[in-house]
């Protein structure tokens, strides 16, 4: 149950019933498909002719098609419903301090094309640079009509749309959602990198259905983590909530960017990682990366090894701390780190083991880099908006 907020609450209209089971019939058809009117009927407990109705409706709208025949051993053969995954093309964008990279996706966060360019270093140079990606892509694909933007970001938007927290980009308090939105001419969805992560691994994860609580652990320049708890982000007062990567272990730590000291991320991302190469005999940290310490680890080198280990056990210990308290279904952890998991996969599976509770269910699983879930998590931003549980009360 949850409380009803009466700021912010949804009278129920004579469209309620309808809009609630037509989104319903329209996930059976994402989730079942190919499926037949029967079926849906059979598997959803909605009455034939309500079915009728929804279906006849989402085929007028586009969102569904009715065609291929279904095999049936005699008599009428039932037609097939299948999501027409072409209706609308969704563009995502993953704003990472280097580099940014937007796509045009379908619904099923297929992507069609893409393109990136490097972040500017102020917000409104960003957005004029986004703005001429945007028409460039749209420009290739001039048959795929456009209705929304999501954008991931290594940072922190609050519920007006203002940047409250970026340590990475450098960047400072300006409306972003709102200038993007100016720039591009778009709707625009803007979200923490870790939180759109969490996101896609609900909509286009490969797990049962049953699975509700998914944190994303986001591991590059720093740590983020994305909350989802009862199939819904935790964005928590001022929308800092996940902010895991700067729970400080030792005040006598080494300094952060946040201003503070002994921060999570100082031990465990992947410049934490090189620091701690470079200090310990692996030469200078100047332009090295994770990847090659764990290149040079794999090789035979002393130092790349401690350094990997270490990072290994500073996450595992964190992942720990997380499955303890939170209990989610399913960590998922992306970045660079999933490309050596070889070498950090068993430390974490170790110390879960000595450290969880006997009774804990949460499983660790390393995305595909090639699937790119950043990019994939801002192309959920929108996909949610046409597919989720519409708000009640
Ligand atoms: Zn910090």
């Amino acid at each position: 149950m949850r409380k009803i907020d009466l700021t912010n609450f949804h009278l129920a209209t004579s469209e309620t019933a309808r809009q609630i089971n037509r989104r319903i019939a329209l996930n059976f058809v994402r989730r079942y498909q190919p499926l037949s009117r029967a079926d849906l009927a059979r598997r959803s407990g909605l009455q034939r002719s309500t079915v009728s109705a929804i279906i006849d409706q989402l085929i007028d709208e586009g969102w569904v098609t009715e065609g291929a025949v279904g095999h049936a051993p005699r008599g009428r053969r039932p037609r097939s419903l299948h999501l027409n995954v072409e209706r609308t093309g969704i563009l995502g964008v993953e704003l990472r301090p280097e580099t940014t990279t937007i796509g045009l996706a379908d619904v099923e966060a297929r992507f069609l094309g893409q393109v990136s360019f490097p972040t500017a270093s102020s917000p409104e140079r960003f957005a004029v640079d986004l703005a001429e990606a945007t028409v460039e892509l749209r420009r290739e694909h001039p048959t795929v009509l456009c209705e929304g933007m999501g954008v991931s970001l290594p940072g922190r938007v609050d519920d007006t749309g203002r940047l409250v927290f970026a340590p990475n980009l450098g960047w400072g308090p300006v409306q972003f959602t709102q200038m993007i939105e100016r720039a591009v001419s778009l709707p625009v969805n803007v979200e923490n990198a870790a939180n759109a992560c969490a996101l896609a691994e609900l909509w286009f994860g490969r797990h049962p259905e049953h699975v509700r609580h998914i944190v994303a652990v986001t591991v590059s320049e720093g740590i983020g983590v994305g909350l989802l708890l009862n199939g819904q982000l935790v964005h928590g007062a001022g929308s800092m909530a996940g902010e895991f990567g700067h729970v400080s272990l030792d005040e006598a730590g080494p300094p952060c960017r946040c201003g503070r000291r002994g921060c999570w991320e100082r031990y465990a991302s992947n410049s934490a990682a090189v620091q701690h190469y470079a200090a310990t005999g692996g030469g200078g940290a100047q332009g090295l990366r994770v990847e090659e310490v764990a290149r040079l680890a794999d090789a035979g080198d002393a130092a790349a090894i401690a350094t990997i280990d270490r990072m290994a056990r500073h996450l595992a210990t964190g992942l720990a701390n997380l499955a303890t308290g939170l209990a989610p279904d399913v960590i998922a952890i992306v970045g660079e780190v999933t490309g050596f998991w070889h070498r950090v996969g068993p430390v974490v599976d170790r110390i879960m083991a000595e450290r969880l509770l006997p009774q804990a269910a949460t499983r660790v699983i390393a995305t595909d880099p090639a699937a790119q879930p950043r990019l994939r998590g801002a192309v959920t931003l929108v996909v949610q908006q046409h597919f989720g549980a519409p708000m009640v009360a």
